[in-house]
């Protein structure tokens, strides 16, 4: 059923407790955890805790799950005291997506190009 748990989505394990994460915040929909491979000072993903494979399809299911996650990016970057941060949706394997549970990767803590690459 869309939204389920899926067994072999390392996401949903993080949401389960079965794979450790450094969690920042959780809230009833999402959890907030550290990126295992940053690329800023401040790397954290805010994710669902329903699994959607990218976050298109998570607005489109549940759109208030949807603005739960960017409203919890937005508090993680507070709390990091990142008053400039980037939030972004990979979506695809051509655009960098490696993990297809829908995820918001904030970035912050130092100076961001634009165009990114
Ligand atoms: P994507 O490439 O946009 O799908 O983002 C997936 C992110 O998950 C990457 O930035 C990875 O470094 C990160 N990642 C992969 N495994 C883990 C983990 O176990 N804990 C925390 N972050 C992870």
């Amino acid at each position: 059923m869309a939204g389920e748990a899926q067994s072999d989505c390392l996401f949903c394990k993080i949401v389960a407790g079965d794979v450790p994460a450094t969690v920042v915040r959780e809230t009833e929909t999402t959890v907030a955890f550290r990126d295992i491979n940053p690329q800023a000072p401040t790397h954290v993903l805010v994710i669902p805790k329903v699994h959607y494979p990218d976050a298109a399809s998570l607005a489109a299911a549940e759109p208030k799950i949807a603005a739960d996650v960017l409203r919890e990016a937005g508090e993680v970057a507070a709390e990091e005291k990142a008053d400039s941060y980037r939030i972004v949706f990979n979506t695809g394997t051509g655009a960098g997506q490696t993990v297809f549970h829908a995820h918001a990767h904030v970035l912050g803590g130092r100076g961001l190009q634009w165009p990114p690459g």
